[in-house]
């Protein structure tokens, strides 16, 4: 194998030279090697093996600096078939083009099905039209390579988003009486998962279920993806039933998360009648998928249904109608009174300010439906500054009517947080009732302050500046972490409804209670709990050391009128 070193060195040293490409000529007959060196040797630097052996030890070895082989099908030490097999089943070299040599015309197209670029007849045909194979090749497999580079997902090699998509189109096309289903798998509190074991084990948490994805959709002929961070897209022929799937994917997560506690969903839309598009049977699944808790700790199948449908069909409406909403405002605000519990006898503290949307058909909508598609549509904006405006309004006639000043909070969504406008915003709609800061507090919710944090301290830090004061809402919901907390700038927690269902004593609800009033306490805030519902709830929570409830216990949300009655009989 003398050969093999002076070639190695050969390539490198041209390589370094100038950027010739270079082509492997792999035949055991030096008169054959001798032909085609001439033929190519003006425009390519050429290396030349004699066996499939050596053949397979330059590939190996300069598969970096290899822009094409051409690989005689008939050679001893294992022949072309085999370094063929060789190249196209490894990872790392099945990039290089083959173009197989070959008399014999039954092989071409038996080499051709086992991945080979192209055939060359021997004898040759005349210079010009194999050079001409040769330089089409290459230019196709640059193409190919390049497709496939930015195709990929770096982390986990499945496709990107946009060439799944495109596969997925050419699939139907070419599969129009298949059945196919559309499948999002996502990974439950991945945030969690980052923030508790760091970024690393979240990237193998990803890369195992992206494992377990890609033998799926090997498995049954589909393709697969990963949509965005933890989110991934399968599409493959129908399945009666995706406990393989969960099983897959649960065993991937065995073998890297014995000790965590790691889980996902699955949502699948089974499109049995071809009737939506692609896009459409995506959305789908995922909310199938999102139908899941996103809390819990099973691994979950969804799959669509009547249900959801009909959900979807609801919220189409409610999307179509938004537009005419806000011209003829059908808005009207409502309060939910908080009571102070710190001393003997409940007081009245404030009060929420909560939308609802009088649809004209429809009857009246909770917002829990319509916000999620007021922030979709980007008019969500539009719709606080009416419910902030009102706000204003209404404590400024309380305080006509009764000579106190009750203040409220109000909801501020997250894509309020980046209007550069919010604080002037509010404070002309104080200064035109003539309020101060203090008499509005802002409600921004927790999963805000994880998204962009450095943008929401920022803008909080200058209306906190302003004289705003700012709670946090849904407390416990989103992900921060203890270590971020202290470093957020806030006035009040308010702790998620979700910590009171459970609440009884002795249980692991309650502690975690206790735990967040540690925390409001070392922050130096008070703690709202909202969603009280019963004595019990109200008494654990007072016995636990809460500040300040809202809720059904005390009082649903009322009229401006009704509230007005309840700051005239609080008697501040
Ligand atoms: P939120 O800010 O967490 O508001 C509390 C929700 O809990 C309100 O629902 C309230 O009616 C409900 N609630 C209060 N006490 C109880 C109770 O004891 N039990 C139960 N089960 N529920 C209780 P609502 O009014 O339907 O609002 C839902 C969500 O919609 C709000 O959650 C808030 O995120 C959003 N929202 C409401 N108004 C606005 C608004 O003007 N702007 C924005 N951006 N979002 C709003
Ligand atoms: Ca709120
Ligand atoms: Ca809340």
């Amino acid at each position: 194998m003398a050969n093999n070193n002076r070639n190695t060195l050969d390539i490198e040293a041209k390589h370094e030279q100038d950027f010739r490409r270079t082509i492997l000529v792999v035949d055991d007959e030096p008169v054959n090697l001798r032909i085609l060196g001439n033929i190519l040797k003006e425009e390519y630097d050429i290396a030349y093996a004699e066996t499939g052996e050596e053949a397979l030890y330059v590939i190996k070895n300069q598969k970096d600096f290899l822009s094409l082989v051409l690989l005689d099908l008939h050679m001893p030490g294992g022949n072309g078939y085999m370094v063929l097999e060789e190249i196209k089943g490894s990872e790392d070299l099945r990039y290089i083009p083959v173009i197989v040599l070959t008399a014999d015309e039954s092989a071409e197209v038996e080499s051709l099905r086992r991945g080979a670029i192209d055939f060359l007849n021997k004898p040759y045909d005349r210079p010009e039209v194999l050079k001409a194979r040769v330089r089409r090749a290459i230019e196709l497999s640059i193409d190919r390579n390049i497709i496939e580079a930015t195709g990929k997902d770096a982390l986990t090699g499945l496709l990107t988003r946009e060439y799944f998509f495109q596969y997925a189109r050419e699939y139907d096309k070419f599969h129009p009486e298949q059945e196919v289903d559309a499948v999002v798998v996502n990974i439950s509190k991945f945030h969690l998962i980052n923030e508790l074991y760091g970024r690393s084990f979240g990237n193998r948490v990803l890369c195992s279920i992206a494992d377990g994805i890609r033998s799926v959709a090997r498995g049954c002929g589909g393709v697969a993806c990963r949509s965005n961070a933890d989110c991934f897209y399968l599409y493959i022929e129908h399945q009666e039933n995706y406990d393989f799937l969960r099983k897959t994917l649960a065993d991937r997560l065995i073998d890297i998360s014995e000790n965590h506690d790691i889980h996902f969903r699955v949502g699948v839309y089974p499109d049995l009648y071809h009737s939506a598009h692609l896009q459409q049977r995506f959305d789908r699944a995922l909310q199938a998928c999102n139908s899941v808790s996103k809390t819990t700790s099973l691994d979950m199948v969804a799959i669509y249904d009547n249900n959801m449908h009909e959900k979807e069909l609801y919220e189409a409406k409610l999307l179509g109608d938004i537009e005419k909403a806000l011209l003829e405002n059908q808005f009207n605000v409502v309060f939910q009174p908080k009571y102070d519990i710190r001393s003997g006898e409940p007081e009245l503290y404030s009060a929420e300010v909560l939308v609802r949307w009088k649809h004209p058909e429809l009857g009246y909508i909770k917002p829990d439906f319509f916000i999620p598609l007021f922030e979709e549509n980007g008019q969500i904006k539009e719709l606080d500054r009416f419910v902030w405006r009102e706000a204003a309004k209404h404590v400024r006639r309380w305080r006509d009517m009764y000579g106190v000043t009750m203040p409220v909070s109000v909801n501020v969504s997250r894509v309020d947080i980046f209007d550069p406008d919010l604080l002037e915003f509010l404070q002309k709609i104080l200064a035109d009732n003539g309020l101060e800061s203090k008499d509005m507090h802002l409600e921004i919710t927790e999963t805000a302050y994880t998204d962009a944090v450095t943008t929401i301290v920022d803008v909080v830090n200058s209306l906190r500046d302003a004289g705003f004061k700012v709670e946090m809402d849904d407390f416990g919901r989103g992900y921060s972490s203890l270590n971020m907390l202290t470093s957020l700038p806030i006035d009040a927690l308010k702790l998620d409804m979700g910590f009171i269902k459970g609440i009884a004593e002795n249980n692991k609800e309650i502690s975690m209670v206790e735990f967040i009033v540690n925390v409001a306490r070392f922050l130096d805030v008070p703690l709202i709990a909202e969603g009280v519902e019963n004595s019990e709830q109200y008494l654990l929570l007072k016995k636990a050391g809460c500040d300040v409830i809202q809720g059904y216990y005390f009082s649903k949300p009322v009229s401006s009128s009704e509230f007005g009655h309840l700051i005239e009989r609080s008697g501040r």
